[in-house]
């Protein structure tokens, strides 16, 4: 049973009953931005002290590891607000949500997908987020 993650920038620990992120503080305050939301996407998607079931550990620490990606880049870059913003390329991404060019890649391809299927605003979720989001898409049009 797991009860911490560890990462050379940073890490997520259960110590009594406290659970911790620790982030290396040498790295530029950018990088411990997105370290930040990817531990705590460890934390809220339940990857501490859970058991593998049938998959083997490193199958499972490979999926744990993109699914806490993706919600670091969610949390960091919400589909709905670049929308919002008619971002598209990664360098746009990545200059307005302070989020490396590689992460800012990644989302931009997946942004083309999403600007393809049109489907923006469809729940209620995401709405939320928009609506959350309305005053920054408002200060932040081109
Ligand atoms: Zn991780």
């Amino acid at each position: 049973m797991p009860d911490h993650i560890d990462h050379d920038d940073g890490k997520i620990i259960i110590l009594e009953d406290q659970t911790m992120i620790l982030i290396n503080q040498t790295m530029i305050p950018l990088r411990q931005r997105y370290t930040i939301m990817h531990e705590l996407g460890h934390y809220l998607l339940g990857h501490l002290g859970e058991e593998p079931l049938s998959r083997s550990e490193k199958e499972c620490r490979s999926s744990e590891e993109q699914a806490a990606d993706k919600f670091a880049i969610d949390m960091l870059a919400p589909a709905c607000v670049l929308w919002g913003l008619h971002l598209r390329t990664a360098k746009e991404i990545a200059e307005v949500c302070r989020i490396s060019m590689q992460a800012a890649t990644f989302r931009a391809e997946r942004m083309q997908l999403l600007y393809q299927r049109q489907k923006f605003l469809s729940h209620p979720l995401e709405k939320r987020v928009y609506d959350q989001f309305s005053e920054f898409i408002r200060l932040n049009q081109k």
